[in-house]
């Protein structure tokens, strides 16, 4: 049983009150203390975009709006200061052990939305994300779940003149991803399913090769909006 915060390093009370024993729930060793879990911000129960679900006060948020299209992708947690901390530590600083934070919580919601004809394809990293940094950390936050492994992601290493692109030039450029060889997707409904929603584009251009490949649905879900 950890005997610390995973995130704070603070000391975590993992002692059981009477009251908490008596109601006789499963229990689960603490990850994270009060202090951390708390600054995240949750989307489930709130008024959040019929289409990317990110928080909004108006149906479709400006986002979506200019996309114009018919993508829907579900999300649990605001991409805010404190997951932006700790996507930081988890993929960046390569802390694997940080997959546990988040995996329960997420494999239950994607449980919840998954409808019964769907086939869980996670969004993969680059071969050279791969490498350095040793894991998927979308798949990291999933286990437990049966997916299938069909894409593979070819971006090349000029990840860095994506900023440099016009939003346009971003939006036109082709998918980066092909579909595995010896997959056969046709007429396969598709849940992806990403770490962090930011611009829509990624998942877009994972469901362009799905559909493109005989895929009759996709859509999405992501740990944070
Ligand atoms: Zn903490
Ligand atoms: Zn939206």
């Amino acid at each position: 049983m950890l005997k610390s915060c995973l995130l704070c390093n603070r000391g975590l009370n993992n002692n059981l009150d009477l009251s908490f024993i008596l109601s006789f729930r499963k229990i689960t060793p603490k990850l994270v203390c009060e202090g951390c879990i708390t600054s995240f911000s949750t989307l489930v129960d709130h008024k959040t975009c019929i289409r990317c679900g990110k928080l909004s006060a108006i149906l479709e948020c400006a986002d979506c709006q200019q996309w114009n299209d018919q993508f829907v992708n579900r999300a649990m947690f605001q991409y805010d200061e404190a997951m932006r901390n700790f996507f930081q530590h988890y993929k960046f600083q390569g802390d694997y052990l940080l997959r546990k934070v988040f995996q329960d919580q997420f494999v239950n919601f994607i449980q919840k939305i998954l409808k019964e004809n769907e086939l869980i394809v996670p969004i993969p990293v680059d071969e050279s994300t791969m490498t350095s940094r040793g894991f998927n950390q979308v798949t990291g936050l999933m286990e437990g779940l049966d997916w299938k492994d069909v894409l593979i992601n070819q971006r090349s290493n000029d990840s860095l003149h994506q900023f440099q692109r016009s939003r346009r030039e971003r939006l036109q450029q082709d998918s980066s991803f092909i579909l595995k060889s010896g997959c056969d997707i046709s007429g396969e409904h598709i849940l992806l399913v990403d770490d962090i929603y930011t611009t829509g584009a990624t998942l877009r251009q994972a469901r362009t090769t799905l559909l493109r490949n005989g895929a009759t649905q996709v859509r999405s879900v992501t740990l944070c909006r």
